[in-house]
C-alpha cells in the first residue's frame, strides 16, 4: 500500500492517487499543499524534437537538444476558499492581470461559491503568458460552468455534469494516531471518523488505539464531472485493535457485525467526541492520563472546548458545580447506570437538572474548573451507585438484525467482508 507521508492533497476527501485517475482536465497531478500544476500535451515543435533525438545515430548530445522545451502552457487547480478574493484565486490560478479584470466582471464567476474547485488552462513563457486558455469549476449539482478564450474575448458555456459513485478499498495500519494511519493510506478525514462512529461503542478511540492496530475499511466517494467530489458512507470495516477483531456492515438503517449483533451500543465507550484535533491532544498528553484505579474515573486530556458528549439517552440528574469536580453533569441512563462528567468549562444547552438527553447531545465542554491542573474531562461510570471501569464494564447493544433479514444481510454483507479479508490480507503480506 502507500508508504508515502505527502502533505495531505489540496483538496480535501481527496486522495493523491483518485486524483490522478480524474484527468478529464490535467495530463498528470502533483498533488500538495500547492496546487496542482500539468504540462499539456506537446505541441507540434516538442513533437519533432522528440523525434530528432529518438533517430540512434545522432552526434554527440548538445545540451540545447537534451532539455525539452518549456510547456506552452498549464493547468492549475485551486479550491476557492471561505474568505478568498476572486484576484487572490486568479492569481494563484496563474492568470494574467487582464484575462483576470475581464473574469471578474462576468455573471458566471458572480456565482463562484466557497468550496469549488476551479481549474484553469493558461499560457507559459512568452508576450502571452498567464492569458487564460479556459476555465472550467464544477457550478453545481448540476453542472460545469466553462469559459474559454474566443477570439479577442471570453465566451462562457456551461455542460451538465454525471454524478457516479464508485467504491474504494483502504488498508492501513497504526502507527501513531488513526489519522496519521489515515492520511498514510490516503483515507479521507469523513470516512476516519465513520470508523470512529462505528465502532465507538466497543473501541474508545481516545484511549485503546496503540501501534500496530491495523483496520481495512470499504467506503463511497461520490464522482462529479470525472473528479472525486467527496467521500461517501463506509460501506464495510474490520478494525484489530489489540488482537481483537471487529467487523462491521452497513445495512438498512446501522452497522451490524457478521452475525448480526447491532454495532450500536446503548452507552458509547467515549464521551469525548473524536476529532483530528482532540485525537492528536490525547495522543500528546498522554502520560498525563490517569489509571482508573487511581480516582475512581478516567481523565482524558483535551484542548478546552472540546465537545462532551451524552454517552446514552438520560436524564440530567445533576448539572451544576460540585467541589472539587468543578462543573459536574450527572446523568441517569436507566435504573442501575448513571455517568458523570466533571471539570467543564460549560454546560451544553439545556443541561439542567431533569432534562433529557439523547446520545451524542452535547453536556459541555471541556475546561478545568474545580480540582484540575489542566483542561480535561474528567468520567465517571457507576453502576448501581459503585463506580466501575468505564473502559471494561459491558454495555448493552441496540436490537440486531432481524431473523426474517437474515438472509439479505449476508447477501448484501458477505461480499464486503471478503472484501475486508482481502485487503487484510494483502496489508499484513506487505509488511512481512
Ligand atoms: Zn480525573
Amino acid at each position: 500500500m502507500s508508504t508515502h507521508s505527502a502533505p495531505r492533497p489540496a483538496h480535501p476527501g481527496l486522495r493523491p492517487a483518485l486524483w490522478k485517475r480524474a484527468a478529464a482536465l490535467i495530463a498528470f497531478a502533483v498533488t500538495g499543499a500547492v496546487a496542482a500544476v500539468a504540462s499539456i500535451a506537446p505541441s507540434a515543435d516538442t513533437e519533432l524534437l522528440l523525434a530528432k533525438a529518438a533517430v540512434p545515430e545522432q552526434l554527440p548530445i548538445r545540451l540545447e537538444q537534451a532539455l525539452l522545451p518549456a510547456p506552452a502552457s498549464y493547468v492549475r487547480e485551486e479550491r476557492f476558499q471561505r474568505g478568498d478574493t476572486l484576484a487572490g484565486l486568479f492569481a494563484r490560478l496563474g492568470i494574467a492581470a487582464d484575462d483576470a479584470r475581464a473574469l471578474v466582471g462576468r455573471r458566471e464567476i458572480r456565482l463562484l461559491r466557497p468550496g469549488a474547485i476551479v481549474a484553469a488552462e493558461v499560457r507559459a513563457g512568452g508576450a502571452r503568458e498567464g492569458e487564460l486558455v479556459w476555465l472550467e469549476y464544477l457550478a453545481s449539482r448540476d453542472g460545469i460552468v466553462r469559459i474559454e478564450r474566443a477570439g479577442r474575448g471570453l465566451a462562457a458555456s456551461e455542460r451538465r455534469a454525471q454524478a457516479v459513485t464508485r467504491t474504494e478499498r483502504r488498508s492501513a495500519v497504526i502507527r501513531s494516531s488513526l489519522f496519521g494511519a489515515s492520511d498514510a493510506a490516503g483515507i479521507p478525514d469523513s470516512v476516519s471518523l465513520q470508523l470512529a462512529e462505528i465502532f465507538g461503542g466497543d473501541i474508545d478511540f481516545h484511549r485503546e488505539l496503540r501501534q500496530g492496530d491495523r483496520f481495512s475499511v470499504v467506503y463511497e466517494t461520490h464522482w462529479f464531472g470525472g473528479r472525486p467530489l467527496r467521500a461517501g458512507r463506509v460501506l464495510a470495516a474490520d478494525f484489530v485493535s489489540q488482537g481483537r477483531s471487529l467487523k462491521a456492515a452497513w445495512f438498512g438503517d446501522g452497522y451490524y457485525a457478521p452475525d448480526g449483533r447491532n454495532m450500536r451500543k446503548a452507552l458509547l465507550r467515549s464521551p469525548l467526541e473524536f476529532s483530528r484535533v482532540s485525537s492528536a491532544f490525547g495522543m500528546r498528553k498522554h502520560p498525563f492520563v490517569q489509571s482508573w484505579r487511581a480516582h475512581r474515573g478516567v481523565d482524558y486530556a483535551a484542548p478546552s472546548g472540546t465537545r462532551v458528549r451524552a454517552v446514552g439517552d438520560g436524564i440530567v440528574e445533576f448539572a451544576g458545580r460540585q467541589g472539587g469536580y468543578g462543573n459536574l453533569v450527572v446523568i441517569r441512563h436507566d435504573a442501575r447506570n448513571t455517568t458523570a462528567y466533571a471539570h467543564l468549562k460549560a454546560f451544553g444547552r439545556g443541561i439542567r437538572g431533569g432534562a433529557r438527553v439523547a446520545q451524542g447531545d452535547t453536556v459541555g465542554m471541556v475546561g478545568q474548573t474545580g480540582w484540575a491542573t489542566g483542561p480535561h474531562l474528567h468520567y465517571e461510570f457507576r453502576v448501581g451507585g459503585a463506580a466501575r471501569n468505564p473502559l471494561s464494564v459491558p454495555l448493552p447493544a441496540g436490537a440486531p438484525v432481524a431473523r426474517h433479514d437474515m438472509d439479505a444481510f449476508r447477501a448484501k454483507a458477505q461480499p464486503l467482508f471478503a472484501q475486508l479479508d482481502l485487503l487484510a490480507g494483502s496489508k499484513v503480506a506487505a509488511l512481512e
